[in-house]
């Protein structure tokens, strides 16, 4: 398969009024039924709405993101059905814009040099999903004010300080209101990692406002990573897309799946000789007009 041909940099996108969504899949694994009844709830919406779908893979993560599981990722997307009109777009390879907007952040004093070594600084590139939200950060380097040397700065951690107490809500398509308290239910977070890595948070609002973004559809497990995410929208001065989170798919025994679960992994589905639309009448999965 011919990568570098496909996998092109988003140029700033403006959306001119029309549906833009997008699925965002991170190659750390094999992708599941979960993430293809997420991915295929965002394709109706665009599809329904005339608009347009970008698919953006979240790659952020060196350790984790290997080029065969992106191969893999685009094949089993393919085989499942899924068009979409613009990318794939490497979240990697947008290093520059995540980088302006941390120096916008630290201009206007929104974020703090954070010298701990706390598991959430190591795992920041990663979206949080279900039970990984770990404790709050106590707020140990909230006193780092002031500008580090340039030196200091290159090597840093970078967190955003969340306005305490706070009630950050929004209306979800699909769930309606929500809304939690900055400072309660969730703290302070990474927006950039001191080994020169943008943390998600920060790169899925850069990315999502760069493409032009009108509404993300993603699952319900980051639902407070959509607060938080909310207060970068707000401290850049940029307009927020709309929200639609999908509830979480569980196995035969009612437990949330993971890409532990890989007998439902859509490589696996495939080389038990399904065909993607049987996978989909099985599944309550609607088909597209495309
Ligand atoms: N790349 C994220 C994931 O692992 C998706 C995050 C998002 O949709 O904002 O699932």
């Amino acid at each position: 398969m011919q990568m570098g041909k496909e996998i092109a940099v988003a140029a700033g996108a403006s959306s001119e009024g029309k549906y833009r969504g997008r699925i965002a899949p991170t190659p750390s694994g094999y992708l599941h039924l979960g993430h293809a009844r997420t991915f295929w709830r965002a394709q109706v919406r665009a599809v329904e709405r005339k608009g347009q779908l970008i698919l953006r893979v979240e790659d952020l993560d060196a350790a984790r993101s290997q080029p065969r599981f992106l191969e893999a990722m685009l094949e089993d997307l393919r085989w499942f059905g899924f068009r979409w009109d613009e990318g794939p777009y490497r979240q990697s390879a947008r290093f520059h814009w995540h980088r302006d907007a941390l120096e916008r952040l630290i201009v206007l004093g929104r974020v703090y040099r954070c010298d701990c070594s706390r598991k959430d600084i190591q795992t920041a590139s990663l979206a949080p999903h279900l039970g990984e939200e770990g404790p709050l950060y106590p707020g140990t380097c909230r006193r780092n004010t002031g500008k580090p040397s340039a030196e200091k700065q290159r090597r840093t951690n970078w967190r955003f300080r969340v306005p305490d107490n706070r009630r950050i809500a929004f209306e979800d398509g699909n769930l309606g209101r929500f809304s939690a308290v900055a400072g309660v239910d969730f703290g302070d977070f990474v927006v950039w990692r001191q080994d020169n890595a943008p943390a998600y948070q920060l790169a899925a609002v850069v990315d999502d406002h760069a493409m032009g973004i009108t509404e993300v559809v993603r699952g319900e497990d980051l639902l407070l990573s959509t607060c938080r995410q909310l207060l970068l929208y707000e401290a850049l001065k940029w307009t927020a897309p709309e929200f639609f989170h999908c509830p979480l798919m569980k196995d035969a025994r009612g437990e949330r799946l993971s890409k532990r679960n890989q007998s439902l992994a859509l490589r696996s589905l495939r080389d038990q000789g399904l065909a993607p639309e049987q996978v989909r009448q099985r599944h309550g999965i609607k088909p597209v007009r495309f």
